[in-house]
């Protein structure tokens, strides 16, 4: 469970790269068509084309990155999304920063960290009772015969004492974005494990430094897929796109709202594996500091158990203190709006660290990945039993929708590094299929 550490150290951020021609008419034809321009996106456009296919890559947002953001928050930058390049060890992004000469800084575990009830620190007894707690659900959870059966989280901790149980929901909540009883063990289980690296410069701008050069039609949505035809028709408010095939890497979340009309309907296997992997809410909060340090070391973490806020305070070095939350307090939190967000993470902030840290936050930013229209998500969460929902949503349609992105991620599902790797393989496949005998670059 190493996908909820904390980032230690200091680093500055990477310049933004001049990027080329981003917007241009989307009308035309390709051998393929992508759609989404985040990891997954952005992969399988850089192997199609470096494999020479002519491709048309179009984003409905006015920037490359998806749910890999680098932003700031009173001139101080933090990641809004995707921070930690998990499992580095098979993780293609460990490769691509070394490329580009990007300096990662290796996780190394939890740093000055700190619990709280509310305002009350926890003592001895209680800090012990909920490692005990975490340390019962872990074995529950490596012990799991997965042969035949799965159970969700929230079942695995079910019987078990209290703080096994809230294990389980704060395990949920923070790592996976959702509460317990939705999440499945097997998938979980699946999920690979390994080292975890950070982006000092920023994860969002060292995805866009990989896209210089890659040609995206920014601001251009997709509102129909049509695959009546011989291809694809995808149809945009700038023009029709006409493709012999389309990776399709739109978030779960949009898939399940049916912000894209498909025609005629995806097939019943997709449509249900959709449905199987709604994903979870994940949202963080920046908090702009004026430089005050309140006595505690940099970088430093305050778990506010109540109400499930885990804060991290001075990332890089840097004044600010991120916020992040999930499951069912996320979503109760952004529909305050920002100001309501800010002031409630400001709010616990201050019952921790006392009243005078009002005083000292001179901004703050909600990163609402939940109502978000271009992902209405976190990212996919397999429901207990629907482990298989990502192989089947991988499966391409009628052979010429490649579905990819982290919800057909295999092990790395849920992260960049997973949505990288399921777009190369939606490529591979392309190529295979439209060229066979060409090996593809990786
Ligand atoms: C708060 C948070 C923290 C996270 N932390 C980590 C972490 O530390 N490490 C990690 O590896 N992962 C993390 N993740 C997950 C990671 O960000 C995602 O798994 C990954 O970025 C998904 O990439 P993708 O290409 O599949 O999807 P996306 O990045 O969402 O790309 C899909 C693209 O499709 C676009 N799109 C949407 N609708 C349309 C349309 N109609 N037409 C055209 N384009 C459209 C979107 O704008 C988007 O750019 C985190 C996510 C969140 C939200």
């Amino acid at each position: 469970m190493t996908r909820r550490d904390v980032i230690a150290g200091v680093g500055g951020l990477l310049a933004t790269p001049a990027l080329s021609s981003r917007v241009g008419a989307a009308d035309g034809d390709a051998d393929v068509v992508v759609i989404g321009a985040g990891a997954g996106g952005l992969a399988a456009a850089a192997d199609l084309r470096a494999a020479g296919l002519s491709v048309v890559l179009i984003e409905s947002r006015d920037r490359v990155g998806g749910r890999v953001w680098t932003t700031e928050v009173a001139g101080r930058p933090f990641d809004a999304g995707a921070a930690y390049v998990h499992f580095r060890e098979r993780n293609p992004w460990t490769a691509i920063a070394r490329d580009l000469g990007v300096a990662l800084q290796e996780h190394r575990g939890f740093g000055q960290g700190r619990a709280y009830d509310g305002a009350t620190p926890l003592d001895a007894d209680a800090l012990q009772a909920r490692a005990d707690g975490r340390r019962r659900l872990w074995r529950l959870f490596e012990a799991f015969d997965t042969r035949g059966r799965d159970t969700s989280l929230g079942g695995l901790a079910e019987g078990e004492g209290s703080y096994a149980r809230l294990a389980a929901v704060r395990y949920g909540q923070q790592a996976i974005g959702e509460e317990p009883d939705a999440i499945s063990v097997v998938d979980l289980l699946s999920q690979w494990d390994g080292g975890d690296e950070t982006v000092p410069g920023g994860y969002g701008r060292l995805v866009e430094a990989s896209a210089a050069g890659l040609q995206v039609s920014l601001s251009t949505p997709a509102t129909v897929v049509r695959w009546d035809g011989a291809g694809v028709a995808v149809e945009t408010p700038r023009g029709v796109v006409r493709a012999a095939r389309a990776v399709v890497t739109l978030p779960v979340g949009v898939l399940a709202a049916g912000r894209v009309r498909f025609v005629p309907d995806l097939p019943g296997e997709t449509l249900a594996a959709i449905e199987d992997l709604r994903p979870g809410a994940l949202t963080k909060v920046a908090l702009a500091l004026d430089g005050e340090r309140f006595g505690l070391p940099s970088p430093s973490d305050l778990y506010e158990t109540r109400s499930g806020f885990v804060f991290e305070l001075f990332p890089f070095g840097r004044d600010l203190a991120l916020a992040t939350i999930g499951g069912m307090p996320a979503r109760d939190l952004v529909r305050l709006g920002e100001v309501g967000a800010v002031a409630a993470a400001t709010d616990r902030l201050a019952d921790m660290i006392g009243g005078a840290v009002r005083s000292h936050v001179i901004g703050g930013r909600l990163a609402d990945w939940w109502s978000d229209p271009h992902a209405l998500g976190s990212y996919s969460v397999a429901r207990p039993g629907r482990f298989a929902a990502r192989a089947t949503l991988a499966r391409p349609v009628g052979d010429r929708l490649h579905f990819a992105g982290e919800a057909t991620g295999g092990g790395g599902s849920m992260t960049v590094g997973g949505a990288t790797l399921a777009g190369r393989a939606a490529a591979a496949a392309i190529l295979a299929a439209l060229r066979p005998g060409s090996a593809t670059a990786r």
